[in-house]
């Protein structure tokens, strides 16, 4: 039985098999193939490997390294192979807690085996700046502190660091000789209370803020009517933009909330100037301001889907369609926009099995209601996310993630009809002590697809930590006091 993940899709099995030994791999060069496929033909006497590009051979590497059993053997075959989907992504929160370079590397070594080809770095939000600049300092000494290392009960340490420009192009280097490019995010213009404790002349009321220890979306967001603002994003965007040269740049978009904007003398001045009928056309002024700085710089941008509520946004821009309350992402793909597949409900790792199955993930096929034929054209991919404010460390963040980013990796490469699910989860279970002497260690099988009462008892563990001291006072405490 062959044990691949993801699942190529054309595989035709000879009889026989042959050891695996790098003389007998012969590389072929096949300019009509797509620059991500290749095929793998092995007979007893050698091993023959055609592709177009260095990546599409790096696959097929991958592939062979799969196909090796205990002896050293690779069964003949033919595997001719290609992915469903051109964009296959992974996203790491490393602004809630910080992952370690050692830590994130051997994510990203698992990640390149399944042929992940992206990987979105959340870099900033409330709870911390994780990236070094010398163009703002000071987002260092302030930004990247908050006063708790955990989120409610644990709220007692400073917690807090960030990653050193040569250690961020060290990633970036070890993603690129998997052939996976790095996506920066810098969230605008929510979830910016580390940069505007850093700097709280950017917030519409200029007042001190704190680096937030406290999970959620909070109100104190950039000021949108103050020149200031867009001069530092645009000096923080060019900085951030020289350590990752990948095509795409993250501009976050999100849970923006317009209580501060709608009593902001600036912001209403904008919202006058610019013949704007509200707060939520300024959000589609502000994003659609630092697209266009993204974009004369040669970068596309990527926008959380609230991005398109102002109905503003330009089509140039991808959506990364998370939770569409307001149905605008349909209209978006069917009318030329692009989109990246992160569903909450089935892609969002840091939720317990109990609620996000494995099957769940897996069998989700990654359309959203009411795309027409363009707009099924229009999803480039999928993407995957652990959020990290309750995944304090590494090994809690591998059991969120193992085996379930291993179906979104399936599904962003095998075609739907090649998927199944009982043969997948068989393929998981056999890579667990492969996995582990990685580092990486995989949940219990038994927990993948836990029964209602299991399901329950995960339920309650995850949200009982919502209820703590400090939630209860937040109930009763408003943010302006
Ligand atoms: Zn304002």
């Amino acid at each position: 039985m062959l044990n691949i993940i993801p699942k190529p899709n054309f595989i035709k099995e000879y009889s026989g098999k042959t050891k695996l030994n790098e003389e007998k791999i012969i590389f072929k060069t096949n300019n009509s193939f797509l620059d991500e496929t290749y095929e793998i033909e092995i007979t007893k006497e050698r091993i023959t490997v055609t592709a177009k590009t260095e990546k599409a051979k790096h696959y097929a590497i991958v592939t062979l390294r799969q196909l090796k059993d205990e002896s050293g053997f690779v069964p003949c075959l033919k595997i001719t192979d290609f992915p469903r989907f051109s964009y296959r992504a992974f996203m790491i929160d490393s602004a809630r807690h910080m992952q370690t370079i050692d830590e994130i590397k051997t994510y990203i070594q698992a990640a390149s085996e399944l042929k992940f080809n992206y990987f979105h770095w959340h870099l900033c939000d409330d709870q911390g700046f994780r990236i070094e600049s010398h163009s703002f300092p000071e987002l260092n000494v302030v930004g990247s502190f908050r006063n708790g290392w955990g989120f409610g009960n644990k709220n007692t340490e400073k917690y807090g660091g960030f990653y050193t420009k040569e250690e961020i192009k060290d990633v970036v280097a070890f993603c690129k000789e998997r052939f996976i490019e790095v996506i920066p995010e810098i969230d605008m213009p929510g979830h910016t209370k580390a940069i505007l404790a850093t700097y709280p002349e950017l917030s519409c009321r200029g007042e001190k803020i704190e680096v937030e220890t406290r999970p959620g979306i909070h109100e104190d967001i950039m000021c949108a009517g103050k020149e200031e603002t867009f001069d530092f994003c645009f000096r923080l965007l060019e900085e951030v933009m020289e350590l990752f040269p990948c095509e795409y740049f993250h501009i976050g978009g999100d849970e923006a909330p317009k209580k501060r904007w709608d009593s902001c003398p600036h912001c209403q001045k904008r919202i006058k100037e610019e013949n704007l009928a509200d707060s939520e056309k300024l959000q589609g002024y502000f994003v659609n301001r630092i697209v266009s700085f993204v974009e004369s710089k040669g970068k596309k941008a990527i926008a959380w889907n609230e991005s398109l509520n102002s109905d503003m946004l330009s089509k140039s821009v991808i959506v990364s369609d998370w939770m569409d309350k307001t149905h605008k992402c349909e209209p978006f793909a069917n009318e030329g926009g692009k989109l990246i597949i992160e569903d909450f409900y089935h892609y969002y790792l840091d939720y317990p099995y109990g609620m996000t199955p494995l099957k769940k993930t897996y069998t989700f096929n990654p359309y959203i209601e009411g795309l027409n034929e363009k707009g099924r054209a229009n999803v480039i991919g999928v993407e995957t996310p652990i959020w990290t404010e309750f995944v304090e460390d590494f090994e809690k963040l591998c059991q969120m993630c193992f085996p379930r980013m291993m179906a979104v990796a399936e599904t962003g490469w095998t075609t739907e009809e090649n998927k199944n699910y009982r043969l997948f989860k068989k393929n998981c279970e056999a890579k667990r002590a492969y996995l582990a002497s990685k580092g990486i260690v995989m949940t219990e099988s038994s927990k993948w697809d836990p029964l209602a009462y299991r399901k329950a008892i995960d339920l309650i563990n995850h949200y009982k930590r919502f209820v703590t001291k400090d939630f209860i006072k937040s109930l009763f405490i408003k943010e302006d006091d």
